[in-house]
């Protein structure tokens, strides 16, 4: 499966409180519930691979960019900096979806906002979110015309009304290009040691009636691999299970001993676009385990852990909480992975491990767009800026996203010892929360030394720093081609 940077992608704007963050999730669908304790950086996610009809597109939701700011500095919302944010976004976008409040109906910022709009040429549908009952809806319309944009869809979050009719909307105005990410299908290893329940797990997703076997493929010395397909509403999706307990399946051996070894596991793990390792809930997180789980992530694989045999445990009386808690203790440099408990045997809570797996198959596809990436990085250093490592000072000039899988991120910054090992995590740990939450995947961030400065000595605002300099060129080169045709962004 290849990493890809030329999916399409659609950005959702508009003013504060209208439905971004409700519309981003229900046009993802695939809704991944995260608590988040510290409010403010972002949402649930800024940047989602998502799709329609065939159609692979990238969504961005803009209002969760400048949060922060917003937040703590009290930068006026949409305006100064933030708008600035957002234009730069909006240059690098193919399609637009503005969000508009049926209830509150036009506003001064809605119309400062059709101005931005109408600047750059791209395809823009009107979302007249808040449409809760058919009145509301018809004079959608009426109340938003004014704006001089011929696309609208009434849409109401709420009640889930009118997304598809957004979705063939705005998916009408992208390209096909962009062929379906995993068509060579995502090789998906199956590793655990002995007698956690690879087996049974492999037996069950191939029973289940989501999944079609095309074609059992034949084994290498390591594995037997398992063409399959995944039904996941309209389409299907290519996967070929790595089965490493499938050898000992086709000997019909009975002692799994002989059939384990970690070169195995590890050869499997290598050729594999992202990993299922299984554990044993009865007894989890063992010095084996925790070997298997190095060698995945030694090799920056995508995974998720998945606890088996829960059915032994909740006879029990235990709580999953419990046992959750006891592996990520256990298992501390997982943490990205995500922890789901099963029962192979009765197929308890499959349809979520299946949930799972294509979350984490999209997640693989998201590439952040540069203006994107730099924003965020920006109101992460503004908020928690670098701490001074003795006289030296890290200084962040601008990031650049290299590839996914895994995310691999570059930082450009003015000298690599001067940002401490704690920082490198706080940042990655914020790029995971924003781009990449509960779906497993690993970020990779390297530290680049460039030459520059990250605010302008001249006029000492943060409008300034660099960073956000380097990506507002880098979305404008981008869109050079719609941008000769714009008249130029307001400076503020
Ligand atoms: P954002 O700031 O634009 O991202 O807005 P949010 O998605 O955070 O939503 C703001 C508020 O509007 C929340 O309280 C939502 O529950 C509410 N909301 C979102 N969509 C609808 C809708 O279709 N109808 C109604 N009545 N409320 C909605
Ligand atoms: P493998 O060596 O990892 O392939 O493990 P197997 O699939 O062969 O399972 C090992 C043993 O665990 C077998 O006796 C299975 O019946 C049992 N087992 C597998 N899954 C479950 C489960 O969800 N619950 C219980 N109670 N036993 C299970």
């Amino acid at each position: 499966m290849q990493g890809r940077d030329h999916l399409p992608m659609i950005a959702i704007v508009g003013r504060p409180n209208v439905g971004k963050s409700a519309l981003f999730n229900l046009l993802v669908g695939r809704r991944i519930s995260i608590v988040h304790e510290q409010s403010g950086v972002t949402r649930d996610r800024v940047v989602a691979a998502a799709h329609h009809r065939h159609k692979h597109f990238m969504l961005v939701d803009t209002g969760g960019v400048g949060v922060g700011l917003r937040e703590h500095k009290h930068v006026d919302v949409f305006d100064g900096l933030v708008r600035d944010q957002v234009a730069a976004i909006v240059a690098e976008a193919d399609a637009i979806i503005w969000v508009l409040d049926c209830q509150d109906g036009a506003t001064p910022q809605d119309r400062e906002i059709a101005e931005l709009l109408h600047e750059v040429d791209r395809p823009v549908v009107l979302a007249a979110n808040k449409a809760d009952n058919s009145t509301l809806a018809t004079t959608a319309e009426a109340e938003f015309s004014g704006f001089g944009f011929s696309r609208l869809v009434p849409t109401s979050c709420t009640h889930k009304r009118g997304i598809g009719a957004l979705k063939d909307s705005i998916t009408a105005t992208i390209p096909a290009a962009g062929a379906p990410p995993a068509d060579t299908g995502l090789k998906l290893a199956v590793v655990g040691r002995p007698n956690v329940g690879k087996s049974s797990l492999v037996n069950r997703l191939l029973g289940t009636d989501r999944v079609i076997v095309t074609d059992i493929a034949g084994t290498t010395r390591d594995a037997v691999d398992v063409p399959l397909t995944i039904r996941d509403g309209e389409e299907d999706i290519p996967v070929t299970l790595i089965d490493t307990a499938g050898l000992k399946r086709r000997r019909q051996v009975d002692t799994v001993v002989d059939f384990f070894s970690m070169s195995r596991t590890e050869k499997a793990i290598r050729r594999s676009d992202a990993v299922l390792m299984l554990l044993d809930a009865t007894d989890p997180a063992t010095a084996q385990d925790r070997r298997i789980a190095r060698l995945i992530c030694d090799a920056g694989k995508p995974c998720i852990m998945v606890a088996n045999k829960w059915d032994v445990l909740s006879s029990g009386g235990a709580k999953q909480r419990d046992l959750v808690e006891l592996i990520r203790d256990r298992i501390p440099f997982m943490k990205h992975a995500p922890l789901h408990v099963i029962c192979a045997l009765s197929g308890y809570n499959l349809d979520g491990l299946f949930e799972r797996i294509l979350a984490l198959r999209e997640q693989m596809q998201v590439m952040i767009p540069t203006s994107v990436l730099n924003q965020f990085l920006h109101d992460c250093v503004a908020r928690t800026p670098p701490p001074s490592q003795g006289s030296r000072r890290f200084k962040l000039f601008y990031a650049v996203m290299l590839g996914n899988p895994p995310p691999r991120i570059a930082l450009f910054g003015n000298d690599r010892r001067a940002c401490s090992p704690n920082y490198l995590q706080f940042l990655e740990n914020q790029l995971r929360d924003a781009f990449f939450p509960e779906a497993g995947l690993p970020v990779q961030i390297e530290i680049r030394e460039r030459q520059g400065r990250l605010r302008s000595e001249k006029d000492g605002t943060r409008q300034a720093a660099a960073g956000v300099q380097r990506q507002r060129q880098a979305g404008k080169k981008a869109s050079a081609r719609h941008l000769s045709r714009r008249k130029g962004w307001r400076k503020r």
